[in-house]
């Protein structure tokens, strides 16, 4: 009798006329129990130490989607980042909080929903978790009997916006920042700056973003904001303030800062640009000290992003400076200037207490320490593996969620493995996660959601779940759950759109070959 009202609990069956639970990313480890637990005004929400403001962000949240404020007392004998959602709050002795990052437990009986976390992350995952499988029929919320052990396969996982090219409000982003939390991603890459725009409010240099960002920025007080909340919600705000290319807002600022010095405007095109930051002048890193450190006090990130992508910079082929600077350091061309202005900003960053992140073109000059996010192609991730080098991966064939679906189809989302194969598994620990890139162009606010679902959550999985637990027709039951939910909640999915041309120019313009069969899959 359990059973069946299990079913006609969380509605759609699978093959073999098991229930599908709507979980995105699938779990470790799940078992399934018999049996709902019902949630009911006379709940509470207690709490073990260390789990109080965690405890108040669950009361919240619960009151927002089911109407019910339930009370939240400390409870003394609950572990550390232990929360029991039930009539009262005991722990079941055989339970016990995981010990490693963003690991958890949660079981749900009849009686109460218990959540455990290796840590804060750990906790707030448990929370998502059972957040997936609480469901509404007919005034009365429940979530079917689990017992779920859990942990992500990678640390980082991301997702890149752009504000740069097509300006973000800042409650559009506490927005995504609430979708990136429900579905367990942990870093927001957000870029800040490129040749369309200087969207980081300067204290030490107004002009960034009063001419480079034609007064459409964010202040510090915005950002701090949407720091703490992302924060709270378990997703780091990650700058990315690109250079020494995609720098023509900067330089509409400072043109003293190129090697020519000539004056330039913010683009208000798309494509690459050829103005960069001279590596050669002083001034330069005279420029970025203070700004980075301003980046710094805003952002507690680990990490500064610093582009480095697409360094066109034919100035740097006709300047004395750059050609002096080759000579003195016995530096060759491009390359060599290139890395000696990453060593330099490396350096300012390191003085921050910061680690620098640089996309791929770097990586073969980069100095130790650099993580290389991939993005041309995978095997980059590779390369730097190979080095000892930390990587990331968002290669463009599986996760620019700019392009169209006929383009980048869910199904080549979904099968996308981060790690390179071949790679030792001493060299595999180095591959830190990965994530999703919206580049701006055409990412207007209104079109955020249609690019983004539901191949966001393909990639949820992929840096998630272990991979054996992949499984495309199952993900797919699955999806329709969420997208029911997440439909209700206003969340626009999309279908192919047709900016085939433009994604077609775009994927030339970037030297991708697109392979016959690619188009659609
Ligand atoms: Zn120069």
């Amino acid at each position: 009798m359990m059973g069946i009202a299990l079913i006609a609990l969380v509605g759609g069956k699978a093959e073999g006329g098991q229930e599908v639970l709507p979980l995105i990313p699938w779990p470790v480890e799940i078992e399934r129990g018999t049996g709902q637990y019902v949630l009911a005004g006379g709940a509470q929400v207690c709490y073990g130490p260390g789990a109080q403001e965690l405890a108040d962000l669950m009361v919240a949240e619960l009151e927002k989607t089911t109407g019910l404020k339930l009370a939240s007392p400390a409870a003394a004998d609950l572990g550390e980042r232990v929360v029991v959602i039930g009539e009262s709050a005991t722990l079941p002795s055989n339970l016990s909080p995981p010990a490693f990052p963003e690991a958890y437990l949660l079981q749900v009986t009849a009686d109460s929903v218990v959540l455990a976390g290796g840590d804060r992350a750990g906790l707030l995952w448990a929370f998502r978790t059972w957040q997936q499988l609480l469901h509404e029929e007919q005034g009365q919320w429940s979530s079917p009997a689990v017992f779920i052990r859990d942990y992500p396969r990678f640390p980082r996982r991301s997702l890149l916006l752009d504000p740069a090219r097509n300006f973000l409000s800042l409650d559009a982003l506490k927005r995504q920042v609430d979708l990136l939390s429900a579905f367990k991603f942990n870093v927001l890459h957000f870029h800040l700056t490129d040749d369309q725009g200087w969207r980081f409010e300067s204290k030490a240099f107004p002009r960034l973003q009063e001419v480079g960002g034609e007064g459409r920025f964010y202040t510090q007080e915005q950002l701090r904001e949407l720091v703490a909340y992302a924060q709270a919600r378990g997703v780091t705000v990650m700058p990315e303030m690109d250079m020494p290319g995609h720098s023509t807002a900067l330089l509409a600022a400072f043109p003293e800062l190129s090697c020519s010095g000539k004056p330039v405007e913010v683009s208000h095109t798309v494509g690459i640009h050829p103005n960069a930051l001279c590596p050669a002048k002083e001034e330069v890193y005279e420029f970025l000290q203070p700004l980075l450190a301003e980046v710094a006090a805003v952002f507690p990130s680990e990490f500064i992003h610093i582009g480095s992508d697409e360094v066109m910079a034919t100035d740097w082929e006709q300047c004395p400076a750059c050609d002096k600077l080759l000579a003195e350091n016995s530096l060759e061309g491009k390359k060599g200037l290139h890395a000696y202005f990453l060593r330099r900003v490396s350096e300012i960053i390191v003085g921050l207490g910061k680690r620098t992140l640089a996309w791929d073109e770097v990586t073969e000059f980069a100095p130790a320490g650099v993580v290389i996010q991939a993005w041309r192609r995978q095997s980059w991730a590779e390369v730097a593996a190979r080095q000892g080098r930390e990587a990331v991966v968002s290669p463009i064939l599986y996760t620019y969620v700019d392009y169209n679906r006929l383009l980048l189809p869910l199904r080549r989302c979904y099968s996308f493995d981060p790690v390179p194969a071949g790679l030792l598994p001493e060299e595999a620990k180095l591959i830190l996660g990965g994530g999703a890139n919206l580049w701006g162009e055409w990412a207007t606010e209104d079109r955020l959601d249609l690019q983004l679902y539901p191949r966001l959550l393909a990639l949820a999985e992929v840096y998630w779940s272990p991979p054996e637990q992949k499984n495309y027709p199952d993900f797919l039951l699955r999806l329709d759950q969420v997208r029911t939910k997440l439909e209700a909640q206003g969340v626009r999915f999309g279908d192919v759109n047709p900016a085939m041309v433009w994604d077609t120019v775009k994927l030339v313009g970037k030297g991708v070959q697109i392979a016959a069969g690619m188009l659609v899959k």
